[in-house]
């Protein structure tokens, strides 16, 4: 199925919104097996618009356009549709009840800039929007069924899964030699993309109905498995099959599967054990404490957390004792581990966890360049386990991935 989108709207073109809509749906079409051929982008001119959809519509079978449907004056996307159909833009009735039930729910008075909405192209067919005004208008030009869309990233979306992407998906069914797919996102940290794909690129050749994508979101890396066969059932087994191989490759790297997220998955090993947790971050600030307390219920396993910047404050509250700062410096191995060793003292926890180092851009030393992080866990085994990382990039990326490193002490 072709497939193409149009964003309609001046903050589009001008750089200031960037345009989630179009990746939202490249994702959620991805899904269902159909690649977006093309994304284009219109500012609020009459005539480009109308142009755009006119070109879009001979290309492609399906057209998603967003934006421009609201009540103010440079919201005039339907009124081009009707000028490239041919066809009058009038006031339809269904959508002028909608809008009058939504604003008398709200005790408000329609207003004129309000009624704009209720007028769309003669001949197409409105769906009531119920999480705000403007309706989805669906409408067919030549070959092409176009399907307008308000901007608002809420209402797209919601729009979008609830009757769009069903729409899609019947007419796609009801195509003969149709394939089936199925999907899994396997989530890994702490493995570089090259090495994925190397471990992951001998199996290609073991399972050809297997389509294998590799994505990055720092600090994790993903391998999606898409596979495709003519029944539900082999493309399932297929899956299945890639999967189990995948795992095997990739090892404990993998975190998750699918929707699963770092912090939640985490906080689950740790409580099915009884653990509990402490940490001492320094250069990251508290990034760990937040991804733990972002997770509700997190509290029966994280116990608390300090934010220990100065040399002064790592003596002060987890007991480092000052000669490690004076003989080691406060990014090192030895700092690490009596950071640790403290968080864990402090809070009477199974495990205490802590991270130091250089995230930049200035500081750092000939042999502990910035990038550089020491990262320490503490637990009821007698040794304290330190790691020293080296990590590139700025100092957004450096904290991120020490964040992320030091969290992956506790499941490797
Ligand atoms: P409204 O009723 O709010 O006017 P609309 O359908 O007319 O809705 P627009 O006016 O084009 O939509 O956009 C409304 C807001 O939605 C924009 O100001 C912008 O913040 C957001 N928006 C529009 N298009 C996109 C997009 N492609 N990606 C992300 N956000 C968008
Ligand atoms: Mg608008």
């Amino acid at each position: 199925m072709r497939v193409e989108l149009l964003c309609t709207g001046d903050e589009l073109v001008t750089g200031l919104i960037t345009d989630t809509n179009s990746t939202y749906l490249e994702a959620r079409l991805f899904d269902l097996g159909v690649k977006v051929e093309r994304v284009v982008l219109v500012g609020d001119v009459r005539p480009d618009i109308t142009q755009a959809l006119l070109e879009a519509s001979s290309r492609a079978e399906v057209v998603v356009v967003s934006g421009g449907l609201g009540p103010t004056a440079d919201d005039f996307t339907l009124e081009c549709a009707a000028a490239a159909a041919g066809v009058p833009f009038e006031e339809d009735a269904r959508v002028l009840g909608w809008l009058q039930e939504r604003y008398a729910a709200r005790g408000l008075p329609i207003n004129p800039s309000a009624l704009r909405m209720a007028r769309i192209p003669r001949g197409s067919e409105p769906v009531r929007n119920l999480v705000g005004s403007a309706p989805l208008v669906i409408l067919t030009l030549g070959r092409c069924r176009l399907f307008f869309l308000p901007g608002v990233p809420r209402e797209f979306r919601a729009l979008l899964d609830g009757e769009v992407l069903p729409r899609i998906q019947a007419e796609l069914e009801a195509r003969p030699g149709r394939v089936f797919r199925a999907f899994r996102l396997l989530r890994t940290v702490g493995l570089p993309e090259s090495e994925m794909d190397l471990a992951v690129a001998p199996l290609a050749s073991s399972h050809p109905r297997v389509v294998f994508g590799f994505r990055t979101h720092a600090p994790e890396n993903h391998l999606k498995l898409m596979a495709e066969a003519p029944s539900q059932t082999e493309a399932d087994g297929a899956l299945a099959a890639a999967e189990v191989d995948c795992r095997r490759v990739l090892g404990a790297r993998v975190f998750g599967a699918d929707g699963d997220e770092y912090a939640p998955v985490l906080l689950d090993v740790l409580g099915r054990a009884g653990a509990t947790l402490a940490t001492a971050e320094s250069c990251t600030g508290g990034l760990i404490a937040q991804w733990l307390t972002a997770v509700a219920g997190a509290s029966t396993v994280f116990v608390g957390g300090a934010v220990v910047y100065s040399e002064k404050m790592k003596s002060a509250w987890v007991g480092v004792p000052p000669e490690i700062l004076e003989r080691h410096s406060a990014v090192s191995s030895q700092t690490a581990i009596a950071m640790a060793e403290g968080a864990r003292a402090a809070c009477g926890t199974t495990y205490g966890l802590s991270v130091t180092g250089y995230a930049g851009p200035g500081g750092g030393t000939p042999e502990d360049p910035v990038g550089t992080v020491y990262c320490a866990l503490a637990g009821p085994d007698l040794v304290t386990r330190c790691e020293r990382m080296s990590f590139p990039g700025d100092r957004e990326r450096v904290r991120l991935f020490a964040a992320s490193h030091t969290l992956e002490m506790l499941r490797q």
